[in-house]
């Protein structure tokens, strides 16, 4: 399946919530969730809409979470089945090895201001993971990895602007960050909680075990 191309915001717009999938733009009152707070489409002011099916609840959780990563279908599937094969939870797994990609941790630790473009970072090669270059945004963070940013990439404008930007939504617990450096490091491995999103992970659990 084809790359969404489309207005971006019509994701949040559907979902009625935020999503935080356009960086700063996202905290001003430009935002298109604030503006135009209704789906999108030609019935989406239609406030008679019929009630929800217990099935289009939990596509819509999976497609917030998907969204929120930023994942077509095969690669959210791939990674649901990756969790099924982890002992634990499966919804809890699913959070944590989404939250684990190293597109998502350069957007965690300020070098992105989304993970989209934290994505278009390690694409174009500016993070090292433990002083090797790393240019692939599903590779898997684990305890104890440095990231690190590029020697040649340190005066790179756009992570600079993301790094200023940072103090406003904060480090997780589970990363550490030294600014001085353009360093950072995983402390502990991310669980649900530490990931935080407004997204019922279970009833994806449900939809995918039909
Ligand atoms: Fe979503 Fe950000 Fe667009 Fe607002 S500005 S609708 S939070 S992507």
């Amino acid at each position: 399946m084809a790359r969404y191309v489309g207005p971006i915001c019509r994701y949040c717009r559907r979902e009625s919530i935020k999503l935080f999938l356009k960086g700063t733009r996202c905290l001003t009152d430009k935002c298109a969730v604030e503006r135009r707070s209704y789906v999108p489409g030609q019935h989406g002011q239609n406030k008679s809409r019929r009630r929800a099916s217990e099935y289009s609840r939990q596509l819509r959780e999976k497609q917030k979470l998907k969204r929120i990563y930023g994942l077509l279908e095969r690669q959210f599937v791939f990674t649901f089945e990756k969790a099924e094969r982890l002992k634990g939870m499966t919804g809890d797994n699913l959070v944590s090895l989404l939250e684990r990609r190293l597109d998502n941790v350069t957007y965690r630790l300020g070098l992105a201001t989304s993970r989209k473009a934290g994505r278009q970072l390690v694409n174009h090669g500016h993070i090292m993971v433990n002083g090797r270059k790393v240019d692939i945004p599903s590779f898997l963070v684990h305890q104890g990895d440095v990231i690190e940013v590029r020697p040649r990439s340190k005066e790179n404008v756009a992570i600079k602007a993301a790094v200023e930007t940072v103090e406003s939504r904060g480090i997780p617990p589970w990363l550490e960050w030294d600014h001085a450096h353009l360093k950072g490091g995983v402390r502990a491995l991310p669980s649900k909680d530490d990931a935080a999103l407004p997204v019922d992970e279970q009833l994806v659990v449900v939809l995918y075990s039909r």
